[in-house]
């Protein structure tokens, strides 16, 4: 069985545990570095709040190991504030978290007026898919070897790179498990 663990210290991961486990896989938190020894064959860092959830994995002695696990080829699913954390680089924020994936990223992108909403976005893969931006980034450039996987009004939202995916939407919080299933076509 496919064993997915969620980065559950602050955010939306319950929504991920559900979606999942309605596919049928199995789910584990990850709330302290102890829960780092079980065996898991996937990852999701979901949305919330970057800064907290950056300073809460160096704090509780997670951030090493997980980025080595990512570094070296962890299938893994990020949403929103966890795009935050994969980037390498944010052009409104001096922090860096992870910093894996080769993508430059605006956080709070859409300003305070725009700061949710919904619409329906074509995803490569996927096709029509419901997307909810919450206080949400955008990609603003990428390096050549990152696959786009969706655009919203001229910015990107949906990136793919080796075993890393970051969207800047929430797919957790559709009626829709697709994205969650692609997800999961990846785990071996
Ligand atoms: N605004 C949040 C941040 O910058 C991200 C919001 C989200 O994850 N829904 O960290």
């Amino acid at each position: 069985m496919r064993r997915v663990a969620v980065l559950a210290v602050q955010g939306a991961f319950i929504e991920h545990e559900k979606k999942l486990r309605s596919l049928g896989a199995e789910t584990i938190e990850l709330r302290k570095k102890s829960d780092l020894e079980q065996e898991f064959d996937g990852l999701i860092l979901p949305g919330g709040e970057s800064t907290v959830q950056g300073k809460l994995l160096r704090e509780l002695g997670m951030y090493d190991i997980l980025k080595e696990k990512i570094e070296t080829g962890l299938p893994v699913l990020t949403t929103c504030a966890g795009l935050i954390l994969l980037a390498q680089e944010l052009t409104n924020d001096e922090n860096r978290y992870f910093a894996t994936f080769p993508v430059s990223v605006k956080r709070n992108a859409y300003g305070r007026q725009l700061g949710s909403f919904h619409c329906d976005g074509s995803m490569k893969g996927i096709g029509v898919y419901p997307m909810e931006f919450i206080r949400a980034p955008y990609i603003e450039s990428v390096s050549p070897e990152v696959d786009i996987l969706a655009e919203v009004d001229g910015h990107i939202v949906a990136v793919k790179y080796k075993n890393q995916t970051a969207l800047a939407f929430h797919p957790e919080l559709s009626g829709d498990a697709r994205v969650h299933e692609m997800f999961l076509s990846q785990i071996r």
